[in-house]
């Protein structure tokens, strides 16, 4: 008997794995990013929503004058 599941389906956009569509609003893809940017890739846009977070406050940490280097 061949009753397998089928194998779990795999994002377009990243090749992951994603989730069946009753659990996921954004199948085929594994999430409403990968289907933006494949959707971006089809209007010439070719994955300008890159994969990386907004870091920033990277630079508002340090004082703009070094002032605490002048230890005593
Ligand atoms: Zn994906």
């Amino acid at each position: 008997m061949t009753a397998r599941k089928m194998p779990a389906p795999k994002c377009p956009t990243c090749k992951r794995d994603v989730l069946p569509r009753q659990e996921n609003p954004s199948f085929p893809f594994c999430s409403t990013r990968c289907r933006a940017v494949d959707l971006g890739k089809w209007l010439g846009e070719e994955y300008r929503v890159a994969d990386r977070t907004p870091d920033e406050d990277e630079d508002g940490l340090m004082p703009p004058d070094g002032s605490s280097g002048e230890l005593h």
